[in-house]
C-alpha cells in the first residue's frame, strides 16, 4: 500500500490501474481511522479493484470557534488498519496541497444543508461539497463510500452527485458500533471516563424511539418528545436538536409516511456527537 501526499502522485497511480481496465473505489475520511472507517474500506474492497482512501482534515468545514486544531491525527495506525483491510493508496494531502493560495472556488448546496447540523454549522457542508467534489475530481473513482452515521452527510453527497451529474456511484455503509450501542467516532476520544458513559444515552434514546415505531406510532412529535426525555435525564448531555425529517429531502415531518431519518446531535460535556435511525433499518 502506498501513502502519497500529493494530487499528482494519486493521479499517477490512478493512470496506470485505468489503464489495466481497473475499478476504483473512494474512502473519503479525515483520518483517525477506526472499525467505522474499516467498515466502508472492506465495503469499497469487495466491490472495486482497488481502494483509495483519503486521510485529510478537511479545516473548510470547521468553523473558527470547531476543534481543527484538537482534531486527533495519527497517520501510522491509519496506514495500518487501511492496510490491513485492502486499501491500495492512501492519500494525506497537506492543507495547501488541497488549497493553494489564490484558491477562490466553492461548491455550495441550499435546501438539504439548511437542517439539522446545518443550523449549528452553517459552513459545515459548503466544505464538506468542496472537499469531496475535489477528491472526486482527483480520484475520479467508480464508487464512494460514505457511512450512515453522518446521514445528512450521505444525503447531501447523493444530492450534489445527481443535480451535478457526477458519474459516480454513492454507496452508504451501515453504522458500527461500539459494545454498548455509542456509534463509533474518532471524537469519541474527547470524552472523559464519566462522558463516555454518558455518551450511551444517544443509542439509548434511538432504541427507544425505534421501539415506539415498532408499535405502530407514526406521529413524529411523539416520538421525539420521548427521545428527548430520555436523554434530558442525562445531566451530562444537552441537546442540539431532534428531529424527524425526510430521509432524501431533509425536510421536516409530521408522520411517518414515507422514509425518514431520525437524528440527533447532542453535547455530552464539550463534544457534540451525532447518531441516527432511518426507518428502513428499524
Ligand atoms: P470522518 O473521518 O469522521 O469524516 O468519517 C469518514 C467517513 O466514515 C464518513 O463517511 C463517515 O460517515 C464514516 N463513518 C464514521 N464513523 C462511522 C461509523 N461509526 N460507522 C460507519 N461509518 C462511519
Amino acid at each position: 500500500m502506498k501513502v502519497v501526499k500529493t494530487i499528482a502522485e494519486v493521479r499517477e497511480q490512478v493512470k496506470q490501474w485505468r489503464a489495466e481496465g481497473l475499478t476504483v473505489g473512494l474512502v473519503p475520511t479525515m483520518g483517525y481511522l477506526h472499525e467505522g472507517h474499516a467498515s466502508l474500506i472492506d465495503a469499497s474492497c469487495k466491490d472495486n479493484d482497488r481502494t483509495v482512501v483519503s486521510d485529510f482534515v478537511n479545516p473548510m468545514q470547521f468553523s473558527p470557534s470547531e476543534d481543527l486544531e484538537s482534531y486527533p491525527r495519527d497517520l501510522a495506525h491509519d496506514a495500518e488498519l487501511a492496510e490491513a483491510h485492502g486499501c491500495d493508496m492512501i492519500f494525506n494531502p497537506e492543507p495547501d496541497e488541497m488549497y493553494h493560495k489564490n484558491f477562490s472556488s466553492f461548491v455550495d448546496m441550499t435546501v438539504l444543508t439548511e437542517e439539522l447540523c446545518g443550523i449549528s454549522r452553517p459552513i459545515h457542508f459548503r466544505g464538506v461539497c468542496t472537499v469531496v467534489n475535489k477528491l472526486f475530481n482527483i480520484v475520479q473513482p467508480d464508487r464512494a463510500y460514505f457511512g450512515k452515521k453522518d446521514a445528512q452527510q450521505l444525503a447531501v453527497i447523493r444530492h450534489m452527485a445527481d443535480d451535478l451529474n457526477m458519474n459516480i456511484e454513492i454507496v452508504g455503509c451501515p453504522i458500527i458500533r461500539e459494545n454498548d450501542g455509542l456509534a463509533k467516532s474518532s471524537r469519541n476520544t474527547y470524552l472523559n471516563q464519566d462522558e463516555r458513559k454518558a455518551a450511551v444515552i444517544l443509542s439509548k434514546s434511538l432504541e427507544a424511539g425505534k421501539s415506539l415505531i415498532r408499535n405502530g406510532i407514526t406521529d413524529c412529535g411523539k416520538i421525539i418528545t420521548e427521545i428527548k426525555s430520555i436523554i434530558d435525564s442525562e445531566p451530562l448531555a444537552r441537546i442540539d436538536y431532534v428531529k424527524i425529517v425526510d430521509a432524501e429531502t431533509i425536510q421536516q415531518i409530521e408522520t411517518l409516511d414515507k422514509l425518514a431519518l431520525c437524528a440527533m446531535a447532542v453535547y455530552i460535556g464539550k463534544t457534540r456527537l451525532i447518531d441516527n435511525f432511518f426507518t428502513e433499518d428499524i
